[in-house]
């Protein structure tokens, strides 16, 4: 039996067995078990959302230390979102207010400021590239880190990891570059951001997203634990399931470093077919490889029953101790358990 059907199999008797399985070898810098073992996860989550989920982590949250002290107290592993690539002139972000810093920003081949990619596709106005070349720019981001795991993050997820414009900063007299490349620059910052988030929870982790986890170079795999596949199989733009299953979706596994893990994050609800259809095909699809998936963010999709059943713990619950002993049956139809003793038949409502 295929992997797929046995996944099919066990999520129509509603116990999911399949233990996840490590992929290959350990890396050197070993990514955390509850990590490794994870399967779905939240993403931008209410506290409602979170219970009765099989969860051991959560990204996208508020970065209040009210947020996240009573996420570390109720033992929710929380992940803020950060990006190092980008920073708003016009207001602080991320602790950091970029007007008051303007050596930090990246200078293109002219001179000039280098803008955000996202500039006109989503009309990110007056937001900048930042130099992760900088002494001080480098600091300060860090700092914003150390602020976040002092409130009670697990880690970071960090957005656009991508190997950065070269910035003509230090060959125009407009900063100083602590590395000969932008790459460099960019990986020794994620190199110290894993520091510090070691040093507040060594079960922490960094978790990033450059989009596309199979083609993410190693020098940014090295301090990652976890990439991203956004808008896996399923994505807003697009009404159809995009991408070539076979040679792309299915095969991400065979890219991701061994040892590494990847968040397959679908945006399901957008296409022609039916939200079941897509969850499931998604679900199996990513966890085929021993991947984490997730659902995306639209309301009626995180509230349909078949998400949460995907979302679910699967272990076994007392409901109800039976008042007689149950000698034949045990079935279940239509809500009601039925089984038999002695003569007698006796069903019993399931409520939740
Ligand atoms: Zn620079």
């Amino acid at each position: 039996m295929k992997r797929s059907a046995l996944i099919v199999a066990a999520l129509a008797l509603g116990t999911l067995t399949l233990a996840p399985a490590l992929r290959g070898q350990a890396s050197t810098k070993e990514i955390p078990r509850w990590l490794a073992e994870s399967e779905t996860y939240g993403f931008n989550p209410t506290w409602d959302e979170i219970d009765g989920t099989a969860w051991k982590f959560v990204t996208h949250v508020p970065h209040t230390p009210e947020y996240l002290g009573l996420a570390r107290a109720k033992g929710v592993r929380a992940f803020p979102y950060v990006t190092f690539y980008q920073l708003p002139l016009y207001d602080r972000w991320q602790g950091i207010r970029l007007s008051e810093h303007p050596d930090w920003i990246l200078i293109d081949a002219r001179g000039a400021w280098a803008k955000t990619g996202f500039w006109e596709s989503e009309d990110a106005k007056n937001i900048y590239c930042t130099c992760p070349n900088t002494a001080g720019y480098a600091d300060a981001v860090l700092a914003y880190v150390e602020t976040l795991m002092k409130r009670g993050a697990a880690g970071v997820f960090l957005d656009n990891v991508h190997p950065n414009k070269e910035c003509f900063g230090e060959k125009l007299g407009k900063h100083k570059h602590l590395f000969p490349t932008q790459m460099e620059a960019f990986a020794d910052l994620m190199r110290r951001t894993r520091e510090v988030i070691k040093k507040y929870d060594p079960d922490g982790a960094l978790l990033i997203n450059s989009g596309d986890a199979a083609s993410l170079p190693a020098e940014f795999w090295r301090d990652a634990d976890c990439g991203m596949s956004e808008s896996y199989i399923c994505t807003w733009v697009s009404s159809t399931r995009w991408g070539d299953w076979a040679k792309g979706w299915n095969g991400i596994d065979k890219k991701v470093p061994a040892g590494k893990q990847n968040c397959c994050l679908s945006y399901v609800g957008h296409t022609s077919n039916s939200v079941k259809d897509d969850l499931f095909f998604c679900y199996a699809s990513a966890r085929l490889m021993n991947f984490i998936w997730s659902a995306g963010n639209k309301p009626e999709v995180k509230s349909d029953k078949f998400t949460r059943l995907l979302y679910a713990t699967f272990h076994i619950r007392m409901l109800a101790e039976s008042p007689v002993p149950v000698k034949v049956g045990g079935d279940f139809l239509n809500g009601r358990i039925y089984f038999g003793n002695g003569s007698h038949l006796y069903s019993w409502a399931v409520t939740e």
